[in-house]
């Protein structure tokens, strides 16, 4: 009956089997802790301690909750039901439901989404007549989630916790947000956590209650919990004394990567003095990955200080395995080319295409990667994240090139007319459609003609007015034309003058700055476009390609969201300084910061069973001119022998490394492709000869005399003297001479 037990190791099977006391698994990556907690639930309910309500298990994330609920239904044979298995959102948002009147709330409450738990903590800030130019609510709005995230009530934020943000009046504002919440019978994320942990504070017959149905607690990814939700788990595991703290948690120190989220890792550290007499049980056989690719973490992994220290050697008998493989390209394009011939090798070569993943450090990487596979008929999917022209701000921005391109396209003036937020309520909206109606005019028509009439008034006005007014001038400068991508200037300018790019600034919420990216991103994408109709045209096409059915599909995610899987093959494209190591963490300086990208390379390379294939491009475009880059300092730090070399541009990198750096550290630029090709490269663009390297003073025929700053294909980036940056065809262009 016990057969599950059989496929584990000894010290798995101890960690299984010691079901009474307080137990910490301590152990590297692919070792085996979530087999672990996933086997010790089901033996729980198969030696028959416990009913499957019985045990609180909490997972990272909702994938992860199904694996486990899926593994203990095979172990046991039929599906598992009515467990208390998810996420801890999920399985507060459960509890809360059950006592919510103990919080003023009705079992019903409305769980808001962002944009109007924003909505109303404006209104709270304009109550108390805070400036919101000087204090933006988004700002204030991330101190409220930090101080929920440490589990403080308003009343328990004492002046000492108080920010400055707000001029003084943070804690009162936090105060009357949750009272307005309550009146609304609504929580939002934050609150799941909170109220139920202050349920638990004062109430102990509601603690009493849930300490005799949770028989045993089991917590995957343990390094990973923040203060609330730690403070959630001792609650309910610290009995009274003589009582069973059944509570059994995995983890990995060197797998924290999410401290920039309020986690912290001396959690782990605590467990010995929360629970005393605790059994801590090490695992140090890796069962997933090939020896080289663990020798290369391990070696990666040991620059980092202050690590609780753990042993990680092979558990599988194959000392062979492929060595990593690290790709020096040319530039992002080839890159994308590159892991997209590799992807087509592997597959026809049998391997599926969903034991494959590019893992990115950020998630605006994941364009150039969606539109080569799209191109190669690849089928993919974006795991824990949108495909990234369905994301959010990414269908905004095209709205805004969609109603400037084409101003009678109506839904794209309806997505972005109150967007960022110019004051236009349901009443002005009907104004604008009945307008629209009667006249048989697009609703940008209607609006100008309202405008022109002043029909429209105060905030309204002021803010249509403008964004026509940007519109119109965006239109006009399009007209106008000149030589090269113009629309590229065009745009930026037209997000930013619309306020569009601002409102994403102002927001302090964790994705924001990742929005951002993707913003810079998409005007990226533009430049390889002559015309804006031209990529408008490109995107419709991209994104016609919808999900393609069945299963067998190339996952792309971010680093962060690819913790506890695995797959046979990974790609970890983008090692380079300021994309990995990310930009963020070099400006923070010191250490800390530093180390947990550490850690998330860590993460990366320990995803791979049988092969990791590390890419770096030299040439990355910003906004639209290219830089080129450094490889990341992680590639230096994994053990050379553990490393293969490839690529067009493995010979430039040493040749970067002996440059000296110019421009604040960044090397010279290169205008062109070398001739460089590679077995893996397949002809595409031929590279152009008699190339103008950066630095050429050149003529233009309508532009005059400038400097090559950059550029690609047969379009050359030019600073002119008189005329500014222009991106513009090579063939119009001549050497001037100095
Ligand atoms: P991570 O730190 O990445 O979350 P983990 O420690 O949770 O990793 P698991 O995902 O549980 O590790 O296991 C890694 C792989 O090793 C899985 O494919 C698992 O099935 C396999 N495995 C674990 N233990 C054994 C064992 N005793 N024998 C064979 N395979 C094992
Ligand atoms: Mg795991």
């Amino acid at each position: 009956m016990n057969d599950h037990l059989e496929r584990l190791n000894p010290e798995q099977r101890e960690a299984v089997e010691s079901l009474d006391g307080p137990l910490l698994v301590l152990a590297g990556a692919g070792t085996g802790k979530t087999r672990v907690l996933t086997t010790r639930f089901a033996h729980i309910l198969m030696s028959n301690r416990a009913f499957p309500s019985q045990v609180l298990a909490v997972t990272f994330t909702n994938k992860a909750a199904r694996e486990m609920r899926e593994r203990v239904g095979a172990i046991l044979g039929r599906p598992a039901e009515g467990l208390w298995l998810g996420t801890f959102h999920a399985l507060c948002a459960r509890m809360l439901r059950r006592h919510a009147e103990y919080v003023g709330l009705s079992s019903s409450f409305t769980i808001l989404d962002t944009d109007d738990q924003l909505r109303l903590l404006k209104q709270v800030m304009e109550l108390h007549r805070i400036d919101p130019k000087r204090w933006p609510p988004p700002g204030m709005m991330g101190a409220i989630q930090r101080w929920k995230d440490r589990g403080l009530t308003p009343d328990r934020v004492t002046p000492a916790e108080d920010t400055d943000f707000g001029g003084g009046k943070a804690r009162q504002v936090y105060a009357d947000y949750q009272a307005r919440l309550r009146d609304l019978n609504a929580a939002d994320f934050g609150d799941l956590m909170l109220h139920i942990v202050e349920i638990l504070r004062t109430r102990p017959d509601v603690l009493a209650q849930y300490h005799r149905t949770f028989r045993f607690i089991l917590v995957d990814e343990y390094q990973d919990t923040n203060t609330i939700q730690y403070l959630w788990l001792r609650l309910l595991a610290q009995k009274a004394p003589g009582e069973p703290q059944n509570i059994c948690c995995v983890g990995d120190d060197d797998q924290s990567i999410y401290s920039w989220r309020g986690a912290e890792v001396e959690n782990i550290l605590r467990f010995e003095k929360d629970f005393p007499g605790a059994r801590i049980v090490r695992l140090e056989s890796n069962y997933r990955s090939t020896a080289p690719i663990l020798a290369a973490a391990a070696g990666l992994i040991a620059h980092n200080e202050g690590r609780l220290g753990k042993t990680l050697r092979p558990g599988r008998n194959d000392a062979s395995g492929e060595k990593l493989l690290v790709l020096g390209v040319w530039d992002s394009d080839e890159e994308a080319r590159a892991v997209g011939e590799r992807i087509e090798q592997l597959h026809r070569e049998r391997h599926p295409l969903s034991e494959m993943a590019i893992l990115v450090r950020a998630g605006f990487q994941t364009r150039a990667f969606e539109e080569r596979l799209i191109t190669l008929g690849i089928p993919y999917r974006v795991i824990g994240g949108v495909r990234f022209y369905e994301r959010a701000e990414i269908r905004d921005a095209m709205a805004y090139m969609r109603i400037m391109h084409q101003p009678a396209d109506d839904l794209a003036f309806e997505r972005i007319v109150n967007t960022p937020r110019r004051g236009v309520g349901d009443a002005a909206m009907q104004m604008l459609h009945t307008t629209a109606r009667t006249h048989r005019i697009p609703l940008a028509a209607a609006t100008l003609q309202l405008l022109a009439e002043g029909s429209l008034k105060g905030r309204v006005r002021e803010g249509l007015g403008q964004l026509m007014a940007c519109l119109a001038r965006g239109r006009e400068a399009l007209a106008r034309g000149g030589e090269g991508p113009i629309h590229v200037a065009v745009v930026e300018t037209l997000l930013d003058e619309s306020g569009y790019t601002e409102m994403w600034k102002k927001d302090k919420s964790a994705e924001a700055p990742g929005r951002l990216d993707n913003l810079k991103e998409l005007v990226r994408a533009l430049a390889d476009f002559e015309t804006l109709g031209g990529f408008l045209e490109h995107v419709s096409l991209v994104m016609e390609n919808e999900e393609q059915a069945g299963t067998d599909r190339v996952n792309l995610m971010t680093l962060h969201g690819a913790k506890g899987l695995e797959f046979d093959t990974v790609f970890l494209p983008g090692w380079e300084e300021g994309v990995f190591p990310s930009q963020r963490s070099l400006d923070e300086g010191g250490n800390k910061a530093l180390e947990e990208e550490r850690r998330l390379a860590y993460v990366g390379i320990t995803r791979a069973r049988k092969r990791a294939i590390l890419s770096h491009a030299a040439n990355r475009r910003i906004y639209a001119n290219w830089q080129s880059s450094i490889p990341s300092r992680f590639l230096d730090e994994i053990p050379a022998e553990h490393v293969e070399q490839a690529g067009t541009a493995s010979l430039a990198r040493e040749q970067l490394r002996s440059a000296p750096p110019v421009f604040g550290g960044q090397f010279p630029l290169m205008a062109k492709r070398p001739r460089v090709v590679e077995a893996w490269e397949q002809p595409g663009r031929p590279p152009r000869e008699n190339a103008l390297p950066v630095g050429t003073r050149v003529f233009h025929q309508k532009f005059g005399y400038g400097t090559v700053t950059g550029g690609e294909d047969n379009k050359l980036d030019v600073e002119f003297e008189k005329a500014g940056f222009k991106r513009v065809l090579d063939s119009y262009v001549e050497p001037a001479g100095a």
